[in-house]
């Protein structure tokens, strides 16, 4: 069967499925219970869609897999070049089928077709890095000379639970999968329920890349069911998650009875500050890019730009300029810069802060839908780039991560202020600081309370540093050696000589 388009005048990709199953042990299957659910696309908000909605016995199922993988199979044994190489043909693949999975990551996602496409670039690089990683890795070797030898050992931990959001779902299942998978552990990957569609494609690339039957397993489903059921499995001794602060903490509570390895990357709202020595341009162009790309929905979005007084008016007035120009439209449309979001139920929460904020802030662009958008596009979930100025730091729209192309812009005095106004949320996953004197970037990167810092750049990463928050955006970090640290348990062996 494949999908008849509801009547609107969007791109649909051909050959989309009509139901999408969980993958067990090497096998596509569905529910034991056969209960479902409904997907839909961010554009029609039609029903393209069922998908198989897990419950506690299909994450049974998918853990025994696993658990039966990592316990018997070879995959944990084997030697990291022979596991790289594996790695590597999944990375293959992926950049070999970007143009697919961009175009079904856009249908599903909302997101613009240009940006999807370096989305799965990524995918790819991610298990690159890790197939090269733990080929290069070495570990400790601590001499007492004459007394004592000791060394670690490094060892896979088990089963893994990854659980992920819906904004860039493939990529970011990439950047749990790869890690997990190179040092050996097994997985059962529960992804979004709102774009559950590219994750499908995982199955036949591993399996075509020859990762062994059970040591990759998706169950798709609720986060209160399948999600719920993974944490608190017993036997799954890891969960690594991505998702909103609030979900984090039911997870951390959930995990506690089986004192669980935890990894935490969780919601933000990250300052943009503008010093008036900045190259204005450059921090306009990026502080553009930071929370209107990805549709707005990126953890690390620069939601909140604080600006010094000396250049406010001029930085406000050239910035809304710029986004009120930003081509919103069919996420397929190479020319679209913001495309629909997610789902209704994300557009309606979206929507409502950008009705507070015009009782919180000074309206400078966007505001609501955008005018004059092609037939059958009308009741998509597409929001216009929205500016508010004059945000005071106890607006909601200043505290509360909105996860939409909405943005707040604040002025302050001096550095003190500056630092004080980015400081105050309860988030700190980035912070993004524009000023030509190093000597005051570099203090402010020192004293502002944010996991990752960029400095007169772009929201570009490294895959060696380290990604994760502080406060209420996260625990733990992943990124590099890290990833592997959180992935492993290091053993000490002690020798008396
Ligand atoms: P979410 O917390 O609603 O859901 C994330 C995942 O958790 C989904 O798979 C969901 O089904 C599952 N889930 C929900 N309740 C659960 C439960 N009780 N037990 C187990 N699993 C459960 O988040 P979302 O709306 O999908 O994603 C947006 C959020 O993710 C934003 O807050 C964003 O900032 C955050 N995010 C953070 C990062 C980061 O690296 N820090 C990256 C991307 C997104």
């Amino acid at each position: 069967m494949t999908f008849t388009a509801p009547e609107t005048t969007h791109y649909v990709p051909k050959d989309l499925p009509t139901h999408i199953r969980h993958f067990i042990n090497g096998r596509f299957v569905d529910s034991v219970s056969g209960k479902t659910f409904d997907v839909l696309d961010p554009v029609s908000n039609g029903n393209y869609a069922t998908a198989a909605a897990g419950q506690k016995e299909d994450i049974d199922l998918a853990v025994a897999a696993a658990r039966e993988a990592f316990t018997n199979g070879p995959w944990p044994k084997m030697k990291p070049r022979e596991r790289a190489r594996v790695l590597n043909r999944i990375a293959d693949a992926v950049e070999a089928q970007e143009e697919r999975l961009a175009e079904l990551e856009t249908f599903d996602t909302g997101l613009p077709i240009t940006q999807a496409r370096g989305q799965a670039l990524r995918a790819a690089e991610n298990f690159r890095f890790f197939a090269d990683l733990i080929v290069a890795q070495f570990d400790d070797a601590m001499k007492v000379p004459g007394s004592q030898i000791n060394y670690v050992n490094r060892k896979p931990i088990g089963v893994a639970g990854l659980i992920t959001p819906w904004n860039t779902p493939f990529m970011l299942e990439s950047w749990k999968l790869a890690p997990a998978l190179a040092t050996g552990n097994t997985v059962v990957l529960k992804p979004a329920e709102f774009t559950p569609l590219s994750a499908s494609l995982w199955a036949q690339i591993f399996k075509d890349a020859g990762l062994p039957d059970g040591v990759f397993n998706l169950v798709n489903g609720l986060g209160e069911e399948a999600g719920d059921a993974l944490v608190k499995h017993p036997d799954v001794p890891l969960i690594s998650f991505t998702g909103e602060t609030t979900t984090g903490q039911t997870i951390f509570r959930n995990a506690a009875a089986n004192l669980k390895g935890l990894s935490m990357e969780l919601g933000g709202k990250s300052p943009c500050v503008v010093f008036a020595d900045a190259d204005l341009d450059a921090a306009i162009d990026s502080a553009l890019f930071g929370v209107f790309s990805l549709n707005g929905e990126r953890c690390t979005a620069g939601s909140r730009i604080l600006v010094e007084r000396a250049i406010y008016d001029e930085f406000c007035e050239k910035y809304a300029a710029r986004a009120k120009n930003i081509v919103v439209g069919d996420p397929h449309d190479p020319r679209t810069q913001v495309g629909a979001l997610v789902h209704p139920e994300h557009y309606a929460k979206v929507a409502s802060y950008v009705e507070i904020g015009k009782t919180e802030g000074r309206l400078l662009a966007g505001g609501g839908r955008p005018e004059n958008l092609p037939t059958g596009l009308n009741n998509s979930n597409y929001i216009a780039p929205t500016v508010f100025a004059d945000v005071a730091p106890d607006a909601r729209i200043f505290q509360e991560e909105i996860f939409g192309p909405v943005v707040a812009i604040t002025p302050f005095e001096n550095d003190d202020e500056a630092l004080a106004l980015a400081n105050n949320t309860k988030y700190g996953l980035a912070a993004y600081i524009w000023t030509q004197n190093l000597t005051r970037a570099h203090n402010f990167a020192q004293n502002v309370e944010a996991g990752m810092v960029w400095l007169n750049s772009h929201n570009v990463r490294d895959l060696r540093t380290p990604f994760g928050g502080v406060k209420a955006s996260g625990l733990g970090h992943e990124g590099g050696y890290r990833s592997i640290d959180f992935y492993t348990d290091q053993q000490a062996v002690h020798i008396t000589l």
